[in-house]
């Protein structure tokens, strides 16, 4: 479905999909969890599922002459990370609006994990006191516009690289490397988890998981807390992307979204939320972070245990990285 799509190469290639046996054990043995290990994807900057996107965003960004990318996140934003990581990769300059989306305790919250990262890889990181929305914001389009007076090219990305006409194609690369890893295997994962937010994840593999029927199996579990925003823009972008690619018409049954596990508010963790991080770690030394992973393993933990998913089920748990934002979360796990 992609091969008509420019890809710029920053990836190492297809990522690892491992078994996880001590949590298929641990959550009673009867549906068998994998994990594909898209937070191991890249040597850019610890990588992540915005590297997927951005491969295929890159090339129209460089055939636009633009010297500057510019996007927006929140202050532990792991995409304005990767935004970072790839002007530095492809020799742009690079602008990122950081709002406050997180009510936070820890005192260095805005000077460690990812924030630091995006500074030491020489983006301007600006911080603006506006709350959490995934929508377009006035302080990005305020910030294309400063490039633009100051005698720079900007490129224009979108929070998450989510609502960008190319946004979803990577996802739907997901699930076609999905199926070629499941023919090496010799095995069919019944059900795919993904944390949803901006929607592009999900979307892309809403699109490519389509044509095998199993775009409903795409279980995401929203991390927003604004649910109903999310379901739309996942819809849009998986009707938008099955245009580009062909894949047929994506109906509001294709996306499936467990709205139970983004509490308090996004970027807060919950009790449960730390109880799965610790879980996660303590029997796989996999690590998932408060803002994404944490909530996607929560949600995929309780649907096991409320036997969602029947029995005999194989499950791909797609790990999207985020895990440098823990270092913002020191207080939350100060006794472990
Ligand atoms: N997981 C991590 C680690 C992320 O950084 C993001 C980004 O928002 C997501 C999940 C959600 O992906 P999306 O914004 O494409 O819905």
């Amino acid at each position: 479905m992609l091969s008509q799509f420019e890809r710029y190469p920053l990836t190492f290639g297809p990522t690892p999909i491992e078994h996880l046996p001590r949590l298929t054990a641990h959550l009673g043995g009867e549906v068998e969890i994998y994990a594909k290990r898209e937070d191991c994807n890249s040597g850019l900057a610890y990588g992540g599922n915005k590297l997927r996107k951005l491969e295929y965003i890159v090339p129209d960004a460089i055939a636009s002459n633009a010297d500057t990318l510019v996007s927006i996140g929140g202050v532990q934003s792991n995409h304005t990370r990767m935004v970072a990581a790839v002007a530095a990769k492809i020799g742009m300059k690079c602008r990122v609006i950081q709002e406050a989306w997180v009510p936070h305790e820890d005192a260095v919250y805005d000077r460690v994990g990812n924030i630091m990262l995006t500074r030491i890889m020489g983006a301007e990181s600006q911080l603006v006191d506006e709350g959490f929305d995934i929508g377009i914001r006035d302080s990005w389009k305020q910030a294309i516009e400063d490039v633009k007076a100051k005698g720079g090219k900007p490129y224009a990305i979108p929070a998450g690289a989510s609502v960008h006409k190319f946004g979803g194609l990577g996802y739907v690369g997901f699930a076609e490397e999905v199926r070629k890893q499941e023919a090496e295997m010799g095995l069919r994962f019944d059900y795919i988890v993904v944390c949803t937010v901006t929607g592009s994840t999900h979307a892309g593999m809403v699109v490519g998981f389509k044509p095998d029927g199993r775009a409903a199996n795409v279980i995401g579990i929203d991390a927003s807390c604004t649910p109903a925003q999310t379901r739309a823009q996942v819809l849009e972008i998986a009707r938008n992307t099955s245009a580009l690619v062909g894949a047929g018409e994506i109906t509001e049954d294709d996306v499936v979204i467990k709205e139970d596990y983004a509490y308090p508010v996004y970027g807060v963790p919950s009790k449960e939320t730390v109880e799965a991080i610790r879980l996660a770690a303590r029997l796989e030394a996999m690590i998932t972070d408060p803002v994404y992973e944490g909530k996607s393993m929560q949600g995929m933990i309780d649907l096991v245990q409320k036997g969602f998913f029947p029995k005999g089920s194989k499950v791909l748990y797609a790990h999207l990285g985020g895990a440098p934002a823990l270092n913002g979360y020191s207080y939350t796990f100060r006794n472990g």
